[in-house]
C-alpha cells in the first residue's frame, strides 16, 4: 500500500515503498541478497521475513512502490511478464473457464494461452476488445476474464478501459490490463475500473534494457492476498537484484516517459510525410480510430510506433536491416531506440492464427536519444 498516497506520480516514483535504511541510513533500499533470515526464537521473526521466496526487503520496497504508482492496494514483482501472467491465470481460472482475449494481443500472452493454459483446461476466445459490442458477443457463462492490451502491440490499437470494466462487470468476470505499453505515468487503468494491471516491468518500467521482470497490482486486498499466496506457492518471483534494478529504473519513470512521447511525436511526423511509408499506427494521430479515448484514457500517446512499408515484406525487413542507431531487436521501453520486423520476429508465434500481424509492418520502440539523429537515421534507412 502506498505510504505517501497524497503525493504526485513523481513523487511517489522516487519515494513510495522507499524510507532510509533503518541501520545505515543508506537513501536507497539495499539489495538483500539474501535466501534466509535469523530468528529470534522459533517463530520469532525480527523484521517479518523468514525466507526469499515468501518475502524480501528489496522486493517489498518495489511491490509498495508498484502499488503506488498504480493506486492500487497490492503488488507483487515477479521474475518476467509472462510469470506474472501465469501466476495470474491459475489464481483466476480453473479448468473449464472461459477468457476472452485481445485479437492483438503480445506475443507470448496468445502463446500462453493458446499452448499452455488451454492444455490445463482453460478455454479462451479471441475479440477485437476495440469494440465493446465484440467483447460482449465473445463472453459465455464461464467467462472469469476480459484480458485487454491498451495500447495493444504492436498495432497501437486503442481499447476503451473504462467501458471493458462495465462489459465484464456486468458478466461477473475481472478486467486485466497489460499496462505495459502505457506505463502508470501514462494510464492507470484500477481507476477507471479495471481489477488487475499487469506489467513486464522489462519495459519502460525498468527502462533499460538490463533486467526482466514482470508485476501485477490490484485495489482488492482479498484477491491481492489471493495471488500472494499463487506467487509464494508457484515461486516466479523477482529476485532482489532484478527487484532493485526495477526500483531504480522508476526513479525516473515519468522523465523517460515525456521525453519517450516527445521524439515518438517527432518520428510519427516525419513517417506520415515520408513517400515510402504506406500507413502510420500512432494513437497520437487524429486518423487513428482509437484517438479520442486514448486521449481521454492517457495522458500522451507513448513512445511506439509501428508503420507500414510500401513495398511489402521485403521492403519492411530491408528498413529494418538497414538503421544504425535503431537498434534491430526485440523488446522496447529502453532508453535506446529498437526496430523490429513483428511478422518475423515477436510475432512469429502467431503465424496462421487470428492474431497474425501484416508482413509489410514494422515496430519501433522510439528512444530518448536526440530527436534529429533518429530521424536522420529513418529517413537514411527507408531511402
Ligand atoms: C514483453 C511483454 C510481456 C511479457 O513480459 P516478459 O517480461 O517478456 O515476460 C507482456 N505483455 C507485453 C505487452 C509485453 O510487451
Amino acid at each position: 500500500m502506498s505510504d505517501q498516497p497524497d503525493k504526485s506520480f513523481e513523487t511517489l516514483a522516487i519515494h513510495a515503498g522507499q524510507t532510509a535504511d533503518p541501520v545505515t541510513g543508506a537513501v536507497v533500499p539495499p539489495i538483500y541478497q539474501v535466501s534466509t533470515y535469523k530468528q529470534d526464537g522459533v517463530g520469532g521473526l525480527r523484521g517479518g521475513y523468514e525466507y526469499s521466496r515468501s518475502g524480501n526487503p528489496t522486493r517489498t520496497a518495489l511491490e509498495e512502490n508498484l502499488a503506488a504508482l498504480e493506486g492500487g492496494r497490492r503488488g507483487l514483482a515477479f521474475a518476467s511478464g509472462l510469470a506474472a501472467e501465469d501466476c495470474l491465470l491459475r489464481t483466476l481460472l480453473t479448468p473449464g473457464d472461459h477468457v476472452v482475449i485481445p485479437n492483438d494481443a503480445y506475443g507470448g500472452t496468445f502463446r500462453l494461452f493458446s499452448k499452455v493454459a488451454e492444455r490445463w483446461g482453460v478455454r479462451w476466445s479471441v475479440a477485437d476488445t476495440s469494440d465493446p459490442a465484440a467483447v460482449r458477443a465473445a463472453l459465455c457463462d464461464r467467462t472469469k476474464a476480459v484480458w485487454v492490451e491498451t495500447p495493444s502491440n504492436p498495432l497501437l490499437g486503442i481499447t476503451d478501459i473504462a467501458a471493458s470494466a462495465e462489459v465484464a462487470r456486468a458478466a461477473g468476470a475481472r478486467l486485466v490490463v497489460d499496462n505495459t505499453f502505457a506505463s502508470p505515468y501514462l494510464q492507470q487503468p484500477l481507476a477507471l475500473g479495471a481489477d488487475v494491471v499487469v506489467h513486464s516491468t522489462t519495459k519502460y518500467m525498468g527502462g533499460h534494457s538490463d533486467v526482466v521482470g514482470g508485476a501485477l497490482v490490484v485495489s482488492d486486498p482479498e484477491l491481492g492476498e489471493e495471488l500472494a499466496f499463487h506467487q509464494n506457492s508457484m515461486g516466479a518471483v523477482a529476485g532482489p537484484m532484478d527487484a532493485w534494478l526495477v526500483l531504480r529504473g522508476i526513479k525516473t519513470l515519468a522523465v523517460r516517459m515525456d521525453r519517450h512521447c516527445a521524439n515518438a511525436e517527432r518520428v510519427v511526423e516525419a513517417l506520415t510525410a515520408h513517400p515510402e511509408v504506406a500507413e502510420v499506427c500512432y494513437p497520437g494521430l487524429p486518423s487513428h480510430p482509437g484517438h479520442e479515448t486514448a486521449a481521454k484514457q492517457m495522458r500522451a500517446f507513448g513512445g511506439m510506433v509501428s508503420f507500414r512499408v510500401r513495398g511489402g515484406e521485403e521492403a519492411a525487413v530491408g528498413v529494418c536491416d538497414r538503421t544504425q542507431l535503431f537498434t534491430l531487436g526485440e523488446s522496447l521501453g529502453g532508453v535506446e531506440s529498437l526496430i523490429e520486423h513483428p511478422g518475423r520476429m515477436t510475432h512469429a508465434s502467431a503465424a496462421g492464427s487470428p492474431l497474425e500481424v501484416p508482413a509489410d509492418l514494422v515496430r519501433l520502440s522510439v528512444g530518448i536519444e536526440s530527436a534529429d539523429d533518429l530521424l536522420a537515421d529513418l529517413t537514411a534507412a527507408l531511402g
